[in-house]
């Protein structure tokens, strides 16, 4: 008989919620998904509702469980992997939410933001939480949470949490308010390096002690689900960001491994070892995850639009009938087309930095068509992740390849186009949910069913990618696209609509 060693893994996303089993092996035996309603309050805003989020993750992890049929019973932990940075206030005597969650892409405390900029906590914020001092993180939406739903209230009797610790909270029956380092590392209030939260951060935000979750390791013991959300009793044995999960999943285990996932957006982390990088590319600094034994650390990138940019060649312009469409079209691209696009729908991530950049096409000729453009759309992710390994590089990463999952890396023009820009290996992760395998794996280790984080057997990609461009022809495309982007900069000032606020650019100097 086989061992209990089955796990099943809650990942909770910014558009859905999924439960997925998976055996000893990190086989996917069982899944099951539900849609996430997405509440667009004010332009800029974004929020979720938390009792939604609640249903559709107890649905989901009952539906899977019940999908195992008898071998539901092989089924030892749970894992939970999370949208980041999103932001939950609840009564800790009710288990009530005292408002939507407001969501990571939510603008609202950009001025706030832009205020403290202003008076100089930049670097304050980056040397204690690694991170850029943006609304995007979660301090200044639970100082607005506070004000807004909670003035005058005893702190005692409010609970704050990210995505993993309101799910935990509920699936231990308001047992334990806890969160792990990964996602405490999103929060613009936990101090890397001493692996707390920081006094400082919590008075400069204003944050009352009371109301934090205990920050345990990435994988350990969480508390128990109880039998009133699917029949059994078990224990929770890992909890990580999203993008952490997925450095997991993907096996970037060791100083070098680097991968990047392309959804909507992507995000590219490399792990860096046991002690924290200092930036100065403006990258961000955080934990790959934090176990009893050690710490690692890694420096994430962010590319606003990635998997966008085919959904808009599909939907917005109606040149491609499919996501997977671009392929073949990208294909069959005049060799000789220099047409560049440069999709800052939103602006310019790290390491350009730009709130007010917006996006441009140029090198149109008479003969460019559907084809040229959906290989400047594919070109346009290549060479933004390029821009990302070069700052990553700067800031002393050494990658000897990418790995590379989510919905864009099913386009094999795609993955051997970006190992040609990157002059890089790309190796395509054979199990696609590699946030969702991550979070296993971690669970694994939580529960004392492994000694480490690698997957029986090692990991291995579904296909490898090796550069196959030549230099001149590489330098020349990387030149053609830095003319395009100084081109599209919005040259300071700019709406607030990106990652960063405009204060940080006129500080950082780079607008
Ligand atoms: P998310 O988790 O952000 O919703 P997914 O990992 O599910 O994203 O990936 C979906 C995105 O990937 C969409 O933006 C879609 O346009 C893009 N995508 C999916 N398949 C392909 C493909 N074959 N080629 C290019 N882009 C694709």
């Amino acid at each position: 008989m086989a061992a209990d060693d089955w796990i099943l893994v809650l990942d909770q996303g910014t558009t859905s919620t999924r439960a997925l089993v998976f055996d000893g092996a990190g086989r996917r035996r069982a899944a099951a998904a539900r849609p996430l309603r997405q509440i667009y309050p004010r332009p800029g805003w974004v929020e979720h509702d938390p009792e939604e989020i609640w249903r559709a993750a107890a649905g989901c992890m009952r539906e899977a469980f019940e999908a195992c049929g008898a071998d539901g019973r092989r089924v030892a932990a749970v894992g939970i992997a999370n949208q980041r940075e999103t932001t939950l206030l609840w009564d800790r005597r009710t288990g009530a939410p005292l408002a939507n969650a407001i969501v990571w892409q939510d603008r609202r405390a950009a001025a706030e933001c832009a205020r403290l900029a202003d008076a100089g906590h930049g670097e304050t914020v980056a040397r204690l939480s690694g991170l850029v001092l943006d609304p995007y993180f979660s301090a200044t939406k639970l100082r607005r949470l506070l004000d807004e739903r909670a003035a005058g209230r005893d702190p005692a009797t409010l609970a704050f949490g990210t995505v993993d610790s309101f799910l935990l909270w509920r699936l231990t029956a308001g047992r334990v308010h806890a969160t792990d380092a990964t996602n405490a590392a999103r929060t613009m209030l936990f101090d890397i390096r001493r692996l707390e939260w920081s006094e400082e951060l919590l008075a400069l935000f204003g944050v009352p002690r009371p109301v934090l979750p205990e920050v345990r390791p990435t994988a350990g013991a969480f508390g128990v689900c109880g039998a009133g959300v699917f029949g059994r009793a078990l224990p929770v044995t890992a909890m990580a960001g999203d993008q952490h999960a997925a450095l997991v999943g993907q096996g970037c285990l060791a100083p070098g491994a680097m991968k990047c996932t392309y959804g909507t957006g992507a995000f590219a982390m490399a792990h860096m070892g046991a002690a924290a990088p200092v930036s100065r590319r403006r990258l961000l600094a955080t934990l790959a995850w934090r176990l009893e034994s050690e710490a690692a650390y890694a420096l994430e990138g962010a590319i606003f639009n990635a998997g966008s940019v085919v959904q808009w060649l599909r939907d917005g312009l109606g040149v491609l009938r499919c996501a997977a469409e671009s392929a073949a079209l990208a294909a069959r691209a005049d060799p000789e087309s220099a047409v560049t696009m440069v999709p800052a729908f939103t602006g310019l991530g790290a390491p350009h930095w730009d709130a007010g950049a917006r996006g441009a096409i140029f090198g149109l000729t008479r003969g460019a068509g559907p084809a040229e453009l959906a290989r400047a759309a594919l070109d346009s992710v290549c060479f933004q992740t390029a821009d990302l390994v070069a700052a990553m590089r700067a800031d002393g990463a050494a990658p000897e390849s990418l790995r590379i999952d989510g919905g864009m890396a099913r386009n094999r023009w795609f993955a051997q186009r970006l190992a040609d820009i990157l002059a890089l290996p790309v190796a395509r992760a054979g199990e696609t949910e590699a946030t969702a395998l991550g979070a296993a794996l971690l669970a694994r280790l939580g529960a004392g069913l492994a000694d480490g984080l690698a997957l029986p057997g090692g990991w291995r990609p579904a296909e490898r990618l090796t550069p196959r461009l030549d230099a001149p022809a590489r330098e020349a495309a990387l030149a053609r696209w830095a003319d395009a982007v100084a081109r599209t900069r919005s040259g300071g000032g700019g709406a607030d609509t990106g990652f960063q606020s405009g204060s940080h650019r006129r500080r950082s100097g780079t607008a």
